[in-house]
């Protein structure tokens, strides 16, 4: 059965065990409502002292009572049931929909996992294959042998964003604080994507001595992934912007690109663990949904802060400000 399926079954299934349950409260309240009725007719049939007596009024007071009594006591245990049934309801629906969706994007996660993987892996074993058999020239040489170094170092980012992000959920990491240079740091990551991706205009304006006390390998986690997905999401003839400066007494790092930006219902839902927008059947981009969910970490890991704003004219600008 497939997730979808599953997910409406359990729909179905999950309403009309709901609006069983609401019907036999409802039948309840009436039966014991029509029962306290009919006793309540019965006893003023029964009541056969005489009408001037000082006995019947006291009586009757007693029969009226009763009913009252009976049907308030009725009346305020069916509304606590139904509240109790109604918290229970919505409780229960949140929490299976949680599940379900977790299932699902760790389904997605693991087919992602397994094409991303492979390609790399394909790729590079393809590209030796092909040096060790045929005599190349230098060009075409140089040409394979920077296809698998890209290759391989994004198996490495990606092995790096799944070892450190099950570690730290585990809280498994051992953390190396120290005191560093942000703007190093910073720099040093640019300089490696852009030796990577030589084609996309990368323009940097990073502020001298910023220093962070900080994981110097969570840190250039951080500063990849932001750049990766600036590539990833925006058309490679648009430049990406990156800059590193002190504002208003802290240390804003901004990524910018020129993509399709983020809506502003994704904008919480981006940074969750496996979280990818869009349709697994129809997403072109490759991914796992465990970037952004690692840069908040990290972020928030380092005292900072992570959020996603619109770039003007259009994108989206990724901004994580620290303490200075
Ligand atoms: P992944 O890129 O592996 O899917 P991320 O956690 O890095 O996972 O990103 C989560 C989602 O946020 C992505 O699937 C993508 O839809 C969206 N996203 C991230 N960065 C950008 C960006 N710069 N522009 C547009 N969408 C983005």
């Amino acid at each position: 059965m497939t997730g979808e399926s599953k997910r409406k079954l359990l729909t179905i299934a999950y309403w009309v065990f709901l609006s069983y349950i609401i019907a036999a409260l409802v039948w309840w309240f009436f039966s014991l409502y029509s029962q306290n009725m009919a006793m309540y007719r019965l006893r003023r049939e029964h009541l056969t002292t005489a009408t001037t007596s000082p006995a019947y009024s006291a009586e009757l007071a007693d029969i009226e009572n009763t009913r009252r009594r009976n049907n308030a006591k009725y009346i305020g245990e069916g509304g606590t049931f139904l509240l109790l049934i109604l918290i229970g309801a919505v409780f229960i629906y949140r929490s299976v929909r949680g599940q379900l969706r977790a299932q699902q994007q760790q389904q997605n996660f693991v087919m992602a996992i397994t094409h991303e993987l492979k390609t790399p892996i394909s790729v590079a074993r393809l590209n030796l294959e092909t040096l060790q058999r045929y005599r190349l020239d230098e060009a075409k040489k140089e040409k394979l042998v920077n296809i698998t170094l890209q290759e391989t170092m994004r198996l490495d980012s990606l092995i790096n964003n799944i070892l450190i992000s099950s570690q730290l959920d585990g809280h498994s990491y051992q953390a190396a604080r120290e005191d560093l240079s942000f703007s190093a740091l910073v720099q040093d990551v640019t300089q490696q994507f852009a030796g990577r991706y030589t084609e996309r205009r990368l323009e940097r304006s990073i502020e001298d001595d910023i220093d962070i006390h900080g994981d110097p390998l969570l840190l250039k986690l951080l500063v990849s992934n932001l750049l990766e997905n600036a590539n990833k999401y925006s058309p490679r003839d648009r430049p990406i912007y990156l800059s590193l400066q002190r504002a208003d007494g802290r240390t804003e790092l901004q990524v910018r690109d020129e993509g399709p930006g983020i809506s502003h219902d994704e904008r919480k839902n981006i940074f969750k663990k496996f979280y990818r927008i869009g349709n697994e059947q129809t997403r072109k981009t490759k991914g796992t949904g465990l970037g952004l969910y690692l840069c908040k970490k990290i972020a928030e890991d380092h005292q900072g802060r992570i959020r996603v704003e619109n770039n003007q004219p259009q994108g989206s600008n990724f901004a994580v400000s620290f303490p200075a």
